[in-house]
């Protein structure tokens, strides 16, 4: 699902990008009550930014617009590869900007610790500020609103999983999207991929996950939203474990789904995590 192009009979004069779902949810929420801004996002919801390859029309869409939104780290190598292409002279701001990196891994995923997500935030507000002075007393009482939510949400979070013993904090997930979250919350996540989803599983690595899981009697295995299933499945179906459910990692879910924008992808995980934690 596309969501729309600049060429309507509305003119916006301020005509942002964002290259996957959870900026996009960070900017409608920072830009709510502008009425000149016109927001579009190149992937779309329940699809995987690793691997998206984007079209003519996202081409356009980039060349046209006044700030493009990504998250870097490698994360949208298909957009920063057509950036390199077009002639855009829009602002590019990347939302991990202020974020400390995992080692010398580029691991994209840093959205998973609510203290990053208030970085993207900050971010975001002030390169919105500096393009459109007009709002940015609008976009500061937006943006102090969303970083109070998500200061709740932090607390929230660790208030929940507090509740699960340190021996039991393990977690099986499809690819390695979690580390900032393990590292933020305390829970071990193990995954048969890595950073991508473009990488493959070695059969070596899958043995060694399953006598995992086997001697240290791992209950909580889930699925991810995007990656294919197929391989998680076999792992749960090896070790006797019932799947435990979906976890959102690199996307949000369509409007109607369990995690329609960033705070809500939070508390379902937390919440999906904890009820397998807790058997
Ligand atoms: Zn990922």
């Amino acid at each position: 699902m596309y969501q729309g192009s600049f060429s309507s009979p509305v003119q916006h004069s301020l005509k942002i990008v964002t290259s996957f779902t959870i900026l996009r949810d960070f900017v409608q929420k920072i830009t709510s009550g502008a009425s000149n801004v016109k927001i579009l996002s190149i992937v779309p919801a329940e699809s995987d930014p690793h691997v998206y390859q984007p079209t003519p029309l996202d081409g356009k869409t980039l060349t046209e617009a006044d700030i493009i939104f990504i998250n870097g780290l490698d994360f949208e190598k298909g957009i920063e590869r057509m950036l390199k292409s077009t002639d855009t002279k829009a602002t590019i701001s990347v939302a991990t900007k202020y974020v400390k990196a995992r080692d010398d891994l580029k691991d994209p995923h840093t959205w998973h610790n609510v203290k990053n997500a208030m970085l993207y935030v900050k971010e975001i507000t002030k390169t919105l500020s500096e393009a459109d002075p007009n709002n940015a007393q609008l976009y500061k009482k937006n943006s102090d609103l969303l970083l109070k939510e998500l200061q709740e949400l932090e607390t929230w979070i660790h208030h929940k999983l507090s509740k699960i013993p340190p021996t039991q904090r393990i977690v099986v997930t499809t690819h390695d999207a979690f580390w900032y979250f393990g590292q933020a919350y305390n829970i071990k996540f193990m995954s048969p991929i890595g950073i991508s989803t473009e990488a493959e599983a070695s059969a070596q690595d899958v043995a060694a996950l399953i006598n995992f899981i086997r001697e240290h009697k791992i209950k909580a295995v889930f699925v991810e939203n995007l990656a294919n299933p197929r391989l998680i499945e076999q792992i749960a179906r090896e070790t006797n474990n019932p799947l435990q459910g979906t976890l959102y990692a690199d996307s949000l879910s369509i409007p109607d789904g369990p995690a329609p924008d960033y705070i809500s992808m939070m508390e379902h995980n937390v919440q999906t995590i904890c009820k397998a934690l807790q058997q």
